[in-house]
């Protein structure tokens, strides 16, 4: 397991810098999110912790004892610059420490992902006495992603949509530093005897999702399922799916990207079939602890019948959710309706 302490720079009290209409905390904050989603969604082994979750004011000394204190493997404080430039600069700290050299080489990793996913003009890879890299006993790097009293960078940071590109550039930075491996997306045979494979390369993110009414979103499927923690709004209207997990959907507005958890159970079943019922065709067939191919967790039988309450598409291959809160393929090769 890889511990991640994500620092969202300033907040509550301390705006940090200020242009444009743009509050540096607000920035650092949705950068911060939208990274650890990546990282929650995307990855497998991996924890993150945040300094905060919301607009509070936490002291520096507060920040890197939480990291300190829960023993995380990398810190990285998440800033916005100001006072005259434009574009990206990361900082490990200035002094002597032993784990200098890799604290290096992770900091170039992520520094180049960020330019790269971002465009922004690349002002180096840099040495500074700041708190957070100096008290932080684990490796730490810090990030001034572009400049919010600078017309340029202050108008893409005005953009969710660039505040994902700055996200992606962190988490496959963070990938590649910490070799974080990617969650299996790869659907799996979807039958067990005659070992037929899924022949369709359709994304799982293509799928679409209609919100019929607002509904509470979510930061992890956990969460989600719990229906507690930091809650998102999911407003009405047309999303893509980007992810399921624990009999939870990730819905997001662009394609591709993460955006919130919420409980399907609660959007009037919209996307759901009225209930029916299935027969297995196949001698044998797989079944599914979660919408996921990957998730085998045991066999039924030819002839068996299933009450089907869901229906949707896991990695470009149709699924049903039963009643009794497995999953199973909706191949009509396998399984018929009756
Ligand atoms: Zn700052």
């Amino acid at each position: 397991m890889v511990k991640i302490f994500i620092d969202p720079g300033h907040g509550g009290s301390d705006t940090g810098a200020t242009g444009y209409g743009l509050r540096e905390k607000d920035l650092t904050l949705s950068i911060s999110k939208k990274i650890e989603t990546m990282l929650i969604n995307e990855y497998d082994n991996v924890q993150v912790k945040m300094s905060r979750t919301g607009d509070q004011t936490v002291s520096l000394i507060e920040r890197t004892n939480a990291a300190n204190a829960w023993n995380a493997d990398f810190l990285l404080s998440v800033h916005i610059n100001a006072s005259g430039g434009s574009g990206f600069e990361s900082y490990i700290y200035i002094g002597q420490f032993p784990s200098r050299a890799a604290t290096d080489q992770k900091r170039n990793i992520i520094h180049d992902e960020v330019i790269k996913a971002t465009g922004l003009i690349d002002r180096g890879k840099k040495e500074a006495d700041f708190h957070m890299v100096r008290e932080s006993q684990m490796q730490s790097v810090l990030t001034e992603n572009g400049f919010i009293d600078n017309a340029h960078d202050a108008n893409l940071l005005s953009q969710s949509s660039f505040l994902d590109k700055i996200a992606r550039g962190h988490a496959k930075g963070l990938e590649k530093a910490l070799k974080l491996k990617k969650k299996a997306s790869q659907p799996l045979a979807a039958v067990s005897s005659t070992s037929v494979t899924s022949s369709s390369n359709e994304k799982a993110n293509d799928e679409k999702y209609k919100v019929n009414k607002t509904l509470d979103g979510y930061y992890t499927a956990v969460d989600a399922k719990a229906e507690g923690n930091k809650k998102t709004t999911v407003t009405k209207g047309d999303y893509f799916v980007f992810n399921r997990s624990q009999g939870m959907v990730n819905v997001t507005k662009v394609k591709g990207m993460p955006g919130s958890w919420i409980n399907p159970k609660h959007n009037n079943g919209a996307n759901g079939p009225e209930n029916f019922l299935i027969r297995v065709k196949a001698n044998e067939l797989w079944y599914y602890n979660k919408p996921d191919w990957n998730a085998r967790e045991g066999k039924v039988k030819k002839r068996e019948v299933f009450t089907v309450v869901d229906a949707f598409t896991v990695n470009g291959s149709k699924m049903y959710e039963l009643k009794s809160g497995t999953y199973i393929t909706a191949n009509p090769q396998y399984v018929e309706k009756i």
